[in-house]
């Protein structure tokens, strides 16, 4: 069964048929848009930020409890056709969309007045000068989204960009159209100004007309071949970019870890939401002498896991071919499948693997499947090292009962952020940056500097005393040149430059 079909639209345009991987039944289908339609968005999304750009940040925080009250209204529908779109447990769509998206309203909501507040800021040198930093937003930010966390993916940099003070045009996966409906339409009901908000749906060649439609940033979520595409055409754009792009996350078990808690965190960072989740646990290495209980306790716990209840079908059908190639690939090679291992009508069965190594493109290669492959390893160091062969850098967990040792070795894994002894829980942590490094992207989202990256800022100085001449301007004299010759020695080359 195929989710996507090409088919013809209006007035020349391409189209899609889109079907539930649920049970096939038809969902709404969509014109893909095209270069005149996105540049129309750009256009009148420029025209609605000028008024919204000189809104008080706390009018547009106002909205944003509206925005959230709107969703919590709503949630049951919104779930229905989350739901009927990506065939995924209630947990997961409760635990990765709506949940976060609350909390991403309500904490930025709630915070933005104070981050993007004007900031004054002392001179060290130049104490003749006032200075301040301004928040001033962008224009037009473009938000492209991938399919396998339609709504928050699509939601949240949304929110801050809007509270920000810019218009957005939002391109979602053409795998997951309704989620961008859903973003669109919860904006208008909670009252934001017509066209602030707008979502244009298509393939590629949409996402591609909007990163060249003259828009002010894009944020970009999805896979790195795509994330190439969009960073080279923001360098010759010369506009800002945030790249969330895939991962292989590593999780290294150390012979101290608590083994109940290391296997539910490996089931749970390997599985959720089908393991269609960029910062999902690929790749575990545990020591060898706890392999053994730990390899146990993870396929007990996997064999556990019930179709419908803990995973679904894969969102986009083409993923199973992935993972069963890859999969199939490894055990040609010599890999030993102890739970799970084959496809399973639309979904792949949850899989445990061991006897892998780094020849194997299961190993190499970002999975998206609900496959936990572990290697058993005999050091730390070695651990570490093939925590670290790898080109992805997204996140990374380490799990010991000796935290401060964990600590250690997380700072030695090569990416954007590491967990001890937890997993997956980072990306809902707003006041923590996340990234990745690598081929895993490039810039930051969260925290202030997250919110604070939908501006410019912008410094103002001022002279503060009104003298009529600075002991600078022209012209130059000698007794200029003297008098600097003496600061530069009072000053720097004397106790003084303590208190620059
Ligand atoms: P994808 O790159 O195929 O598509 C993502 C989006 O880009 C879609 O909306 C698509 O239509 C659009 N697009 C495709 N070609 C384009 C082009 N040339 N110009 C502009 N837009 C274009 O990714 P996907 O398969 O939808 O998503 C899965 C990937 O996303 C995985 O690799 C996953 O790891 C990654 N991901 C990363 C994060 C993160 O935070 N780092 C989060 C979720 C998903």
């Amino acid at each position: 069964m195929a989710y996507l079909r090409a088919t013809e639209g209006t007035d020349g345009r391409r189209a899609y048929a889109v079907c539930s991987p649920v049970d096939g039944s038809a969902l709404p289908s969509f014109d893909v848009a095209n270069a005149q339609d996105v540049a129309d968005a750009i256009g009148r999304a420029r025209e609605a930020q000028r008024q919204w750009g000189a809104t008080p940040v706390k009018e547009r925080a106002a909205l944003m409890q509206r925005l959230l009250d709107t969703l919590l209204e709503r949630k049951d529908e919104v779930m229905a056709r989350l739901t009927a779109e990506t065939g995924r447990p209630a947990m997961d769509t409760l635990l990765i969309e709506i949940f976060a998206s609350c909390d991403v309203i309500n904490y930025y909501g709630r915070r933005a007045s104070r981050i993007l507040a004007d900031r004054k800021v002392g001179m060290h040198l130049l104490r003749m000068k006032k200075a301040k930093v301004v928040y001033k937003p962008l224009g037009v930010v473009a938000v492209i989204s991938p399919w396998n966390g339609p709504l928050i993916l699509s939601l949240n940099p949304t929110v801050m960009a809007v509270l920000a003070g810019n218009a957005v045009v939002l391109k979602p996966s053409e795998v997951t159209p309704e989620a961008g409906r859903i973003v669109a339409e919860l904006f208008a009901a909670a009252g934001f100004p017509k066209d602030l908000v707008q979502t244009v749906l298509g393939d590629g060649e949409t996402g591609a007309a909007l990163v060249n439609g003259g828009v002010d940033k894009v944020t970009f979520t999805g896979s790195v071949a795509t994330g190439r595409k969009i960073g080279e055409a923001c360098g010759r754009n010369l506009i800002p970019c945030t790249l969330e792009l895939g991962g292989k996350d590593p999780m290294i078990v150390l012979e101290d870890a608590d083994m109940v808690r290391a296997a539910g965190g490996a089931v749970f960072g390997g599985m959720m939401n089908t393991g269609q989740f960029c910062m999902g646990i690929e790749r575990v290495y545990v020591l060898r002498p706890v392999a053994d209980e730990f390899i146990a306790k993870v396929v007990a716990r996997v064999s556990e896991l019930e179709y419908g209840r803990d995973y679904g079908p894969f969102i986009f059908d083409k993923q199973c071919a992935t993972v069963e190639r890859q999969v199939d690939d490894a055990v040609r090679a010599g890999a030993t499948v102890l739970v799970g291992g084959k496809r399973d009508g639309d979904t792949y069965l949850p899989t445990v693997i061991t006897g892998v190594n780094h020849s194997m493109d299961l190993m190499s290669q970002e999975t998206f499947g609900p496959v936990l492959p572990i290697v058993v390893v005999d050091s730390v160091d070695e651990a570490v090292r093939l925590a670290n062969d790898s080109q992805y850098g997204l996140c990374a967990s380490v799990w010991t009962q000796d935290t401060e040792r964990g600590e250690r070795i997380g700072r030695l894994i090569q990416a954007g952020s590491v967990m001890i002894n937890e997993t997956s829980m980072i990306y809902g942590a707003l006041e923590l940056p996340f990234g990745g490094v690598k081929a895993s992207g490039l810039g930051q989202t969260h925290g202030e500097d997250g919110l604070r990256a939908y501006c410019h800022a912008f410094p103002i100085l001022t002279d503060r005393f009104g003298l009529r001449e600075e002991s600078v301007w022209y012209p130059y004299t000698e007794e200029k040149t003297n008098s600097m010759m003496k600061a530069l020695k009072v000053i720097w080359g004397s106790p003084l430059r303590r208190l620059m």
